[in-house]
C-alpha cells in the first residue's frame, strides 16, 4: 500500500485537490466532496482539508459508512508508519465492556457454556453478519419480505430448525455444516442463534425472518398426525413453504378464551369462519395454524391457503417487512384430519407453545438491549460536548450505570432459566418454568423500555433519527413496547408469574 507523510496529505487542502486522513488512512474525497450528503463546505474546513478528520468523523458518522465499497475505494494509501486502529470486523467479539455477555468477554468464565457453544457462536455470527445482516437492512427499510436466498440459507444450515428447539426434529439433520451434533444440540446453541439475531438491530426483521414459523410450527410437531407432519414439516424446514400461528383476535388477546372463529363439523371436513388479528409473517404464510371455537371447547386446526384465505397487512410502527397481517377465514373447508390435537382439546395445544415462545422473545429482546447499551459506552465516549466527552458527566454515567445492571441482571436470569430447560422434562418445565418465564419476560421489556428512553436521551436528536449515529436507538426505542405485548402482555406476565408464586404457598406458611 501506498504511504504519505502527514505533511505530503496536508498540500491537499482545497476544491479539486481534497484528501483527509481517517484512521491513519488517507482518503482521495476530490470529487466526492460534490457528493457529499453534508455538503462540501465542511469538508474545506482548515481542521479538515489535509488533516486527521477521525474525530470529527466519528463524531458524525458509524464506522459501517468507511466500509461501504463507495467509500472505500476513495483510499489511496496510509498514513507513514500508522496503522489503523479504530475499524473492527463486525463478526469479531466487541471489546467494548458489557457489550458482549460474560461468557464471551476475554478472561471470564461461565459454568453453562462449553467449547462447542463458542465454536457455534463464532459461526452464527460470523453467518448472520455475512448472510442475514444485508438482508435485514434492506428489508428493514423497504418492508419487504425476508429474500428467499436468505431463507434458503437458514434451511440450509438448518438454522431455522434449530431456532424450534432440541427435538426429534433435528434428527438426521446437518446442523450449522456439522459444527453441532443434533443430540449434543441444547438450548444454550438455540440461545445463541437467538442473540445473534437479537443484536441486529432490526427489530422488525427479527419477526420477518420467520418468527411465525417458530412459534406456527410446534403444534404441527407436538400434536399433528403423522400423515400431516410427513407432508408439512419438511415442506416448512426447507424454505418452500410458510407457516404462522393464529391465535389472536380483535375479540381475544390476553384473554384467549375469548376467540370467536369457530370451526363447524361438515362431513368430513371443518367449515371454519372468522378472523385473527396482529398474524407475525400471516401476509406470505403458506399455512395457518388457527385456534377456534368449536362445540365442545377449543380446537386448533392446520389451514392451507386458499381463495377463502383473505390476508391483508396491518400497518404496525415497524417494518412490515414482519409481514404481521389481518386474516380473514370465509367458509374455509379444511379436512378433519388437519386437526392438531384432540378435539375441544385446544386451549392444551395452545398453551403448549407459549414458553418457548415468550423465552425466544427474551432472549432476543435482551440482546437487542445489550446491543444498545454497547452503542451508549461507544457514543458517550466519542461524542464531546462542553469540550468534554459526554462520558465525563456523572449524569450520563449515572444512567449508563443502570443500563448496565439491568441488562446484567436480565443475562443471570435467563441463563439460570435455560439451564432448567436443559435439564427439567418437558412437563416439569410446564410446571416449574412457566411463571418463573413470564416474570422474566415482564423484567426483561420493562427494563428495555427504560434503557431505550435512557438512550435515546443520551443520543439526542440522533435518538430520533433513522439513519446515521443513531439508528439502532431509533430502532429500539420505537420496537422495544412490541415485546411487550406480543407472546403475552407485561402485565398479564407479571401477574402469571405471581399467580403461580401464590399457588405454590406452603398453606402453613406464616410470619
Ligand atoms: C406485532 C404483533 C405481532 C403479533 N403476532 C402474533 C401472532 O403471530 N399470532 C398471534 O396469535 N398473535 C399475535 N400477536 C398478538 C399478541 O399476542 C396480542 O397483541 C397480545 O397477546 C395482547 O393482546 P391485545 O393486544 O388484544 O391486548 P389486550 O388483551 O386487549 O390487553 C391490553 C392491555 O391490557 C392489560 N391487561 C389485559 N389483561 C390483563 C390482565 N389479566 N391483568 C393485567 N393487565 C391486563 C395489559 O396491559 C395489556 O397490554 C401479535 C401482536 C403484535 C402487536
Amino acid at each position: 500500500m501506498k504511504t504519505f507523510a502527514v505533511e505530503e496529505v496536508a498540500q491537499h487542502n482545497k476544491p479539486g485537490d481534497l484528501w483527509i486522513i481517517i484512521d491513519a488512512n488517507v482518503y482521495d474525497i476530490s470529487k466526492f466532496a460534490q457528493l457529499h450528503p453534508g455538503g462540501v463546505g465542511v469538508l474545506t474546513t482548515k481542521s479538515i482539508a489535509g488533516q486527521d478528520a477521525t474525530q470529527v468523523f466519528y463524531g458524525l458518522h458509524r464506522q459501517e459508512v468507511i466500509l461501504r465499497p463507495q467509500y472505500a475505494r476513495l483510499q489511496i494509501g496510509r498514513v507513514q508508519g500508522q496503522e489503523p486502529t479504530i475499524l473492527a470486523s463486525p463478526t469479531d467479539l466487541s471489546a467494548v465492556p458489557y457489550a458482549e455477555p460474560t461468557w464471551l468477554s476475554a478472561g471470564y468464565y461461565s459454568p453453562y457454556y462449553t467449547e462447542s457453544h463458542r465454536r457455534f457462536q463464532r459461526e452464527v455470527r460470523k453467518f448472520f453478519m455475512d448472510i442475514v445482516y444485508p438482508d435485514a437492512v434492506k428489508c428493514e427499510d423497504s418492508g419487504k419480505r425476508i429474500s428467499q436466498e436468505v431463507v434458503d440459507k437458514i434451511c440450509e444450515t438448518n438454522i431455522l430448525a434449530m431456532r424450534l428447539g432440541k427435538g426429534k426434529h433435528l434428527e438426521g439433520r446437518t446442523l450449522m455444516g456439522g459444527m453441532v451434533k443434533p443430540e449434543e444440540f441444547d438450548h444454550f446453541h438455540e440461545l445463541i442463534i437467538n442473540f445473534e439475531l437479537g443484536r441486529l438491530g432490526t427489530r422488525a426483521y427479527v419477526d420477518g425472518i420467520l418468527a411465525g414459523t417458530v412459534i406456527g410450527l410446534p403444534p404441527v410437531l407436538n400434536f399433528g398426525s403423522p400423515e400431516i407432519q410427513n407432508k408439512v414439516v419438511p415442506e416448512v424446514l426447507s424454505g418452500k413453504k410458510f407457516i404462522c400461528l393464529a391465535i389472536t383476535e380483535a375479540f381475544a388477546g390476553s384473554d384467549v378464551g375469548g376467540l370467536q372463529t369457530t370451526a363447524e363439523r361438515d362431513g368430513e371436513f371443518w367449515v371454519i369462519n372468522g378472523t385473527k388479528k396482529w398474524i407475525t409473517n400471516g401476509i406470505f404464510a403458506d399455512y395457518f395454524t388457527v385456534a377456534c371455537r368449536t362445540e365442545n371447547g377449543y380446537t386448533v386446526v392446520l389451514v392451507p391457503r386458499s381463495d377463502s384465505v383473505e390476508t391483508k397487512s396491518i400497518k404496525t410502527a415497524y417494518s412490515s417487512t414482519a409481514g404481521t397481517a389481518y386474516i380473514t377465514f370465509d367458509s374455509v373447508r379444511v379436512p378433519v384430519s388437519h386437526t392438531l390435537g384432540k378435539v375441544g382439546y385446544g386451549m392444551q395445544v395452545i398453551l403448549s407453545n407459549f414458553n418457548h415462545e415468550r423465552w425466544m422473545i427474551v432472549c432476543t429482546a435482551l440482546s437487542a438491549q445489550r446491543r444498545i447499551v454497547e452503542e451508549c459506552l461507544k457514543w458517550t465516549n466519542q461524542r464531546v460536548a462542553f469540550g468534554k466527552p459526554l462520558n465525563a458527566q456523572a449524569v450520563i454515567r449515572s444512567k449508563l450505570a443502570n443500563m448496565i445492571a439491568r441488562v446484567e441482571a436480565g443475562q443471570n436470569w435467563l441463563e439460570t432459566i435455560t439451564h432448567q430447560m436443559n435439564n427439567m422434562s418437558y412437563s416439569e418445565q410446564s410446571d416449574k418454568l412457566a411463571g418463573a418465564i413470564g416474570l422474566l419476560k415482564q423484567f426483561i421489556t420493562r427494563t428495555g423500555r427504560e434503557t431505550a428512553e435512557d438512550a435515546t436521551q443520551i443520543f439526542g436528536g440522533r435518538g430520533i433519527t433513522a439513519t446515521g449515529m443513531g439508528k439502532l436507538v431509533e430502532n429500539f426505542h420505537r420496537t422495544s413496547p412490541y415485546d411487550a405485548i406480543l407472546g403475552g402482555a407485561e402485565d398479564v406476565m407479571g401477574d402469571l408469574g405471581v399467580r403461580q408464586a401464590i399457588r405454590r404457598m406452603p398453606p402453613n406458611s406464616r410470619l
